[in-house]
């Protein structure tokens, strides 16, 4: 009898492949394997073994390569896989080939995949360590540090690397996931839970073991994070694995530090795109393995594989990056509920500012609220926020009187402030004060951006990268007055370094922050008190813990009041929200000051009582009215092409055969007329989107699953097209 696996390639093909595979075993479903494909060999996934294809025997290539050195896929992860393929409507080859890691999605021998993160002595291989002679100084200091703790494989040399492989031929040494903290160190004693802590903690306990999804609100500051150590600490005693979601690469090593140091005998990961491959190999085996026990990481480790999984936790739940914007178009903090409720373990959600989408599901029900009201640190308490009316305190350079009054005392009582304003660069615009005309970019629907570069200054886009000298006249009218127009944190920077010239003013931004590394040594020397005022956008908003910072001054904010794009009041009420945590996390009492010219905006007011709860209702009743998510499911399906006609060509026919579908197979979908993407054209692409809605997720994927076939069958024109399913940005 002739064996068959059926195995998922990361082709754009929405199919699986058959290869003959005499020797595959039901204990490789899962597995790696290498088969040729066309002239080439890929690497793809066992998923089914069978006894007959569809294919003639003639045709039928067989199995390169079975990787039996690398444990398989677990199946749960696999059902996972299968569940994300089908709601995202996603090749599942490709998503698979999406959450193995990139080292492993490569054929080939994984010769140094055997690699541990960390080597430890063996039994037996202690004794032969501690003997070696004091003559041989490398091999010595080597098994000293050996015997003292594990050594991380990251931290040697070649030479050491080297030893280390000749004494794990020997049985000397073998490997350990890698360790943060010293285990010798003991764990700083965790603080007493407040009532509203234990509060939630009991419940949670006492739902026990099976999934329960979990909200828990408390503003920045309330203790959420001390709610996962706990929960944690529980995992940890069941001999279980805990998956701790965070929305930014730049937040885990803070995260990873206080888990580290709460849990000194655990073994801890982080997984996140900002790694080297070899790195990310290594902690995805040892959570494959179940090594590891705690796996931190951004929207890519859902889909860690975990055999002893036991919590998931999503903090910041509503950020926006937990969506994936390209390839499979999911969301992470969706994902992970899918992935509680099929595993059967607690899925908790922290935020201060909840998505109105999880605000909703906790009010109807279908998750359960957990509130953490005050602050947990004693005295620290909510800072003050003043709105300043700026048509009559009339900011020059973006700065107010008010703003500039209470940057000055915060420098005189030597404590730290912040500026927020979110928008890189030096201004917004150029702008030809003879006769108006801004520079667009000629690749973009966007205006070019001005900066302030070492030789002067440049106007740069923001979407295709398109970086040019600003001309000496307008090329409309030829007028030589050409002003910066608005403000960016660069200008903003400039404006504070004059009235405040001896102030020591750091600059956060992506420009700043770009290089690896700059990030942490950033937040290092606001630690170190070696800053007086930082000005910066939404990337210092989120998380970071400055104890000194008693100030927050936010300016350009109404912007977002006027945006198209119906989630962008959410958004603002969220960033100001975390801005404002910045303020006043310890002793100090801090005070927020938002320049803004609609002081009475039922938002802004929202935002000085700290009202969230106030703001979240009032959002979900216009959202109802509007008939807008989450009161309807929607899907978007996005097409861009070289001219716009083609582009609206495909989406036109799209929408003809969806309507033929919508008749006979799967009514009750509404299809709107293709319009343009928020941004028109990006680097010289039309891009354009047909939304669909209906009143149920259910009905809205009986209508995709038709009409993703029909799709596939349409000739695309020139135009790349793809669906979006739960759409953020339309
Ligand atoms: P969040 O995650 O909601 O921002 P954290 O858990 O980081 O809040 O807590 C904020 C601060 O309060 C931290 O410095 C933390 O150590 C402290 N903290 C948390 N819970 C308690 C508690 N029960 N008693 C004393 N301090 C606490
Ligand atoms: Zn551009």
């Amino acid at each position: 009898m002739s064996r068959i696996a059926r195995v998922a390639l990361d082709t754009p093909l929405d199919r699986l492949f058959d290869y003959l595979a005499p020797d595959a075993e039901a204990a490789d479903i899962g597995r790696r394997v290498e088969v040729p494909f066309g002239p080439r060999i890929l690497v793809g996934v066992l998923v089914e073994l069978g006894t007959h294809s569809e294919v003639a025997a003639t045709s039928l290539k067989s199995l390169q390569r079975i990787d039996r050195d690398t444990p398989p896929l677990p199946a749960d992860l696999l059902a996972l896989a299968r569940f994300a393929a089908g709601y995202y409507h996603h090749a599942l080859g490709a998503v698979l080939a999406s959450l193995l890691p990139p080292a492993l999605r490569r054929g080939g021998r994984p010769a140094r995949a055997a690699e541990p993160a960390a080597y430890a002595p063996s039994e037996t291989g202690r004794g032969e360590l501690a003997g070696i002679d004091t003559r041989k100084p490398a091999q010595f200091a080597l098994a000293a540090r050996l015997l003292a703790a594990p050594v991380v494989r990251a931290e040697l040399n070649g030479r050491e690397k080297a030893l280390l492989r000749d004494w794990s031929k020997r049985g000397w040494v073998q490997g350990h996931a890698a360790p943060t903290w010293p285990a010798d160190e003991a764990g700083p004693v965790a603080p007493t839970p407040t009532p509203d802590q234990e509060a939630a903690l009991n419940a949670i306990r006492a739902a026990g073991a099976g999934f329960s999804p979990w909200l828990l609100h408390g503003v920045t500051g309330s203790g959420k994070t001390e709610v996962y150590l706990r929960l944690v600490a529980d995992t940890l005693a069941q001999g279980r694995q805990s998956l701790i979601l965070v929305p930014e690469i730049h937040l885990t090593p803070q995260l990873t530090e206080r888990f580290a140091q709460r849990f000194p005998g655990s073994r801890l990961i982080g997984l996140h795109s900002g790694l080297a491959d070899g790195e990310r190999r290594a902690g995805w085996l040892a959570a494959l393995r179940g090594d590891a026990d705690i796996i931190l990481g951004t929207r890519l480790a859902v889909f860690t594989p975990l055999p002893r999984l036991g919590l998931i936790v999503v903090d910041e739940e509503h950020d926006t990056s937990y969506k994936q914007m390209e390839g499979m178009r999911y969301s992470a903090r969706d994902v992970a509920v899918w992935r509680a409720r099929q595993a059967g373990v607690p899925v908790l959600l922290g935020s201060a500012t909840p998505a109105l989408e999880t605000w909703r599901n906790a009010k109807v029900g279908r998750y359960r609220l957990l509130g953490l009201a005050a602050r947990a640190h004693a005295q620290a308490s909510l800072p003050k926020v003043r709105l300043i009316d700026s048509r009559t305190d009339r900011p020059k350079q973006g700065l107010g009187k008010a703003l500039l009054a209470a940057l000055d005392a915060a420098l005189q009582r030597g404590e730290q402030s912040l500026v927020f304003i979110n928008r890189r660069g030096y201004a917004p615009t150029l702008l030809c004060n003879g006769c108006g005309h801004v520079f667009p970019c000629p690749r973009c629907s966007a205006h070019l951006v001005l900066h302030r570069a070492r030789a002067g200054y440049r106007l740069v886009c923001h979407h295709c990268g398109l970086d040019t000298r600003p001309p000496e006249a307008c090329p409309d009218c030829g007028g030589v007055d050409l002003r910066p127009a608005g403000q960016g944190t660069q200008r903003v920077e400039e404006a504070l370094a004059g009235h405040f010239p001896q102030a020591r003013i750091l600059r956060v931004d992506r420009d700043t922050a770009a290089r690896k590394g700059a990030f942490s040594a950033m937040r290092e020397r606001v630690a170190a008190r070696e800053v007086d005022i930082l000005v910066g956008t939404q990337i210092v908003a989120k998380g970071h813990d400055f104890p000194h910072l008693t100030l927050v001054g936010v300016i350009g904010a109404d912007q977002a009041l006027v945006s198209p794009d119906f989630r962008a009041t959410e958004r603002l009420f969220a960033q100001l929200m975390q801005v404002a945590g910045r303020a006043g996390r310890a002793e100090h009492p801090g005070e927020v000051l938002i320049q803004t010219r609609y002081p009475g905006h039922p938002l802004y007011q929202a935002v000085a009582r700290h009202d969230y709860p106030g703001f979240a209702e009032a959002a979900l009743r216009e959202r109802r009215a509007a008939g807008f998510p989450p009161f309807v499911a929607q899907a978007v399906l996005r097409a861009e092409a070289s001219s716009e006609e083609a582009a609206l060509g495909f989406l036109l026919a799209a929408r003809e055969s969806g309507m033929e579908i919508g008749k006979s197979l799967a009514p009750g979908v509404e299809m709107f007329d293709p319009v343009p993407a928020l941004m028109l054209r990006i680097a010289g692409r039309h891009r354009l989107q047909l939304l669909l809605q209906s009143d149920t997720r259910a009905r809205l994927q009986g209508f995709l699953g038709h009409w993703l076939e029909a799709l596939a069958k349409l000739p695309a024109r020139g135009a790349k097209w793809v669906l979006d399913v739960d759409p953020v940005d339309v």
